[in-house]
């Protein structure tokens, strides 16, 4: 079995194939130098300082040695469908070889995208997506500043959850933080409108300085360091630091060489048991694009829940077990202990349900806590989205959670009644 990505599906699959029976050789490569890891802690936990890179493992690297797993640092650049090989580049001589699968999976993630203005590319701008963006993010927010300098001032560009979570960790260390979005709302993609500015306003009592329908428009590298960010209407900015976070694109190179075909949203292509349009060869996690569970249309998504659950799908599937993926979508994000869940895909909701956990006004109210239901024109649960601190929402949207996982049609009077215990829907 080989897998093409040594990310979190990469290390998932390769455990689910050894879980799942398959004593035969397992074969991962991947371009990074570490064993597969997970990513929430890349923007928190360890720009903080509270973890460590081997925190952040996926599994203790010494278990994936004994179970036999070949990790192999090197480039996958092409795929040979009739004789079902992979074409591999790697080490310092930069040797080529070809290897042999019996089963493939692709989990080749994605690149993050790059912010196209005059001066981007000489102005040592940061962006975040692995380990090591996260190490030398980490390191420049920790470095201990000059006498006199004052706070380190950061500009993050993009709202997205990167931007956000690098927003929120940054005020902790004590930087000062303007964040650029170029869309007129935050999280435009993942969010509906009326959380987003809950978000808004929790960065805005943070002391983020928040600039929305704002994309700058110019870099230029200064000589004491500093980079100049020039903003619409004239006004500039001097930042210390320049973190982008403007979103990733499907890594589907080696899909198009070899002819697979890619879906509508630039994601290579599967079916709902995660196959691609070659026999025996599947995808997984940020780079499939695959039929939704809840409506059928071909989404990708790029999530925690998402790459470890298909990556399991993917492995049992690799081993002939024909399983379909039904999981939901879902993700969370944690910000200055305020914390937002969706579950589900909010966006096919026709009706909103809103069920109060604490507070009157989310919006006014700083430890307001939510949940929003999302339930389509039959009057079933296609979404849930939370909001408010974690000791208040946590829990209980662990419920909201099942809900839309059973997909149930509970009375909207039930689910906005806070004294109805969810469970007694579920
Ligand atoms: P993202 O969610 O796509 O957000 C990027 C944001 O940047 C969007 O709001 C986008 O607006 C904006 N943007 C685009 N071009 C811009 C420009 N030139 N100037 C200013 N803003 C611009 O992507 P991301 O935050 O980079 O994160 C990458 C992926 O990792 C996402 O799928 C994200 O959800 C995931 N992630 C998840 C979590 C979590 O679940 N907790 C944490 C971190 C990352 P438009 O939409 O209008 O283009």
């Amino acid at each position: 079995m080989v897998i093409v990505g040594g990310g979190h599906v990469g290390g998932r699959a390769a455990q689910a194939l050894r879980e799942g029976g398959w004593t035969g050789p397992i074969v991962r490569i991947g371009a990074e130098a570490h064993p597969p890891y997970e990513r929430p802690p890349l923007s928190k936990g360890l720009l903080a300082g509270q973890q460590t890179a081997a925190d952040c493992a996926l599994r203790p690297p010494a278990v994936e040695a004994a179970e036999g797993i070949q990790a192999l640092e090197a480039w996958a650049e092409g795929l040979d469908l009739a004789r079902r090989e992979v074409l591999v580049v790697g080490g310092p001589q930069r040797v080529r070889r070809r290897i042999r699968f019996a089963g493939l999976l692709l989990a080749t993630g994605g690149h993050p995208r790059r912010l196209d203005v005059p001066g981007a590319d000489a102005a040592g701008l940061l962006s975040l997506r692995t380990l090591d963006d996260a190490t030398a993010l980490a390191q420049r927010l920790r470095a201990p500043r000059p006498a006199g300098a004052g706070p380190l001032r950061l500009v993050v560009v993009g709202g997205g959850f990167i931007g956000l979570e690098v927003a929120a960790t940054a005020r902790a260390l004590g930087a000062e933080v303007t964040l650029l979005e170029g869309a007129p709302r935050l999280l435009g993609r993942s969010l509906p409108a009326a959380m987003a500015d809950q978000v808004a306003a929790l960065h805005r009592r943070h002391g983020v300085d928040l600039r929305l329908g704002c994309p700058p428009l110019a870099f230029a590298r200064q000589p004491d360091g500093r980079t100049r960010v020039t903003l619409p209407e004239g006004e500039a900015l001097l930042a210390d630091a320049v973190v982008v976070g403007i979103g990733i694109t499907p890594a589907t190179e080696l899909a198009q060489q070899a002819g697979l075909t890619l879906g509508p949203g630039g994601g290579i292509q599967v079916d709902a048991q995660l196959q691609t349009s070659a026999p025996g060869i599947y995808a997984a996690g940020d780079v499939a694009e695959f039929p939704s569970p809840l409506s059928g249309a071909l989404i990708r998504q790029e999530t925690w829940l998402n790459a470890d659950t298909q990556a399991r799908v993917a492995a049992a599937n690799l081993l002939g077990q024909g399983l379909r993926y039904e999981q939901p979508a879902g993700f969370w994000s944690d910000q200055y202990g305020h914390q937002v869940q969706v579950a589900g895909e909010p966006a096919l909701g026709v009706r909103t349900v809103r069920r109060l956990l604490r507070g009157a006004d989310p919006l006014a109210d700083p430890l307001g806590a939510q949940i929003d239901f999302h339930l389509n024109a039959a009057g079933q649960l296609v979404g849930a989205s939370g909001f408010g601190p974690v000791a208040d929402l946590a829990k209980e949207f662990k419920l909201a959670r099942l809900l839309v996982e059973r997909r149930r049609q509970p009375p909207p009077e039930a689910l906005a009644d806070p004294t109805l215990k969810l469970k007694s829907l579920a």
